[in-house]
């Protein structure tokens, strides 16, 4: 397959207005109205290990793969979609939280780009032990695509048939509807999909040179192509100890703006935000701009609205943006260290216990992708944003390193 209806049009609007800042591109090939990545389809795929189809009852397993039984599909996987452990821990640590916020009668429960729903879906199957906390609970949900909002509708649906749970759920387009009251909110591989900026440094910046290109995206030949234009709007790289010459640094100006609002926001109105993504714990160089169809690494310019863009999450840029707005900032820790805190190996033993020899083969292999090192535990960060009147949340207390 050669191209996409949205490189045509790229290549007009470059035509039109010249060459585009990396994020613009990425903006537009994630979200454009009609042809974007997220707009116009699921892109997840599924780990396996279906079982006993995806109900809210019950403390057993549930299903993974859809009813053809299919395994994998979509162009890529999601912590939530290896495994119901996942989502079944963050439910009890939103419980926790919840209880450590005073267990407000009202707290919204919030996901930012919730995927298929399976997050929230299996967080809140757990907190059902909990019924002042399914009774308090009211969920919304941010979301761009009409498409994945639809599957969060099915995927969801047997909540609002529950007792105890009356609050329909609610979805925004942005952040900025989200109403003035506490909130937990997840962000789960959310913030590598907004568009990152890139730049690259002239020389280095020992010699008090602050001469910096922005990557932009041109065409020659009919394709699309990079090249690093001069830039009057420098990054901030406060951050960074030092940059050398011809080093890239990235900047995510959206996550930046949407920390700064939700910062505000909870800081406020009492609250957790829950940041776990890929990503770096200190600022890092380099080009981590990335395209992903099928499962497979592929070249981000030559299938725009077909591929998976996505970038590494700056964590410590992250947590700055967040304490600047008024909140206190936990350790940034590894996925691994916050499952295994959260009790991960308790759960997945329970399974164990009352699964078949498949089953089990399906849950060490869940396991060992979600913690193990060589795998999803370490290159995944985990980052909790609180409110000033409340401690380190569970699984952050004490520091991993
Ligand atoms: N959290 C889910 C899905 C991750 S994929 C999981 O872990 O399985 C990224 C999600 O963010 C998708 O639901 C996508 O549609 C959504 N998304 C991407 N950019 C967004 C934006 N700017 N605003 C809201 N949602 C967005």
């Amino acid at each position: 397959m050669v191209g996409s209806p949205l490189l045509r049009e790229l290549m007009r609007l470059i035509d039109q207005t010249g060459a585009l800042p990396l994020d613009r591109y990425m903006e537009i090939a994630l979200s454009d109205p009609t042809h974007g990545y997220y707009t116009t389809r699921d892109p997840l795929g599924l780990a396996g290990g279906g079982l006993s189809g995806g109900g809210l009852s019950g403390g057993g397993l549930t299903g993974g793969a859809d009813e053809k039984g299919e395994k994998k599909g979509g162009d890529f996987i999601t912590a939530p979609e290896i495994s119901q452990v996942f989502g079944e821990l963050l439910g009890l640590w939103a419980v926790n939280c919840w209880q450590a916020m005073g267990a407000p009668n009202t707290l919204h429960l919030v996901e930012l780009g919730p995927g298929r729903g399976t997050l929230m879906r299996d967080a809140l199957r757990a907190a059902l032990t909990v019924p002042d906390f399914i009774k308090a609970v009211q969920i919304d949900l941010v979301e761009i695509s009409p498409v994945l909002q639809k599957r969060q509708k099915q995927t969801l649906q047997t909540l609002e048939k529950l007792s105890g749970f009356a609050k329909p759920i609610k979805w925004h387009k942005n952040i900025t509807t989200l109403p003035d009251a506490p909130c937990i909110i997840f962000a789960n591989e959310f913030f590598d999909a907004l568009p990152i900026k890139q730049f690259i440094r002239n020389a280095d910046n020992d010699a008090q040179n602050n001469e910096w290109k922005e990557k932009k995206i041109a065409h020659e030949n009919g394709k699309l192509i990079y090249q690093f234009d001069a830039t009057d709007n420098p990054p901030d790289v406060s951050l960074y100890p030092k940059i050398n010459a011809e080093q890239i640094v990235e900047q995510c100006p959206a996550a930046s703006a949407i920390m700064h609002t939700l910062g505000t926001h909870l800081a406020a109105n009492d609250g957790v935000l829950l940041a776990i993504d890929y990503g770096y714990s200190a600022p890092a160089v380099g080009d981590s701009f990335q395209a992903l169809e099928k499962h497979q690494s592929v070249d981000p310019l030559t299938r725009p609205g077909c591929a998976d863009l996505t970038a590494h999450v700056n964590f410590a840029q992250l947590a700055k943006d967040a304490c600047e707005a008024g909140l206190n900032a936990s350790p940034i820790i590894t996925q691994r260290d916050l499952l295994l805190a959260l009790g991960a190996d308790y759960r997945f033993k329970t399974l164990m216990d009352n699964a078949s020899k498949t089953q089990q083969i399906e849950l060490a292999a869940a396991r060992n992708r979600l913690l193990e090192p060589d795998q999803m535990g370490v290159l995944f960060k985990a980052l909790a944003l609180f409110s000033k009147n409340l401690k380190q949340p569970a699984g952050f207390e004490q520091n991993h390193d």
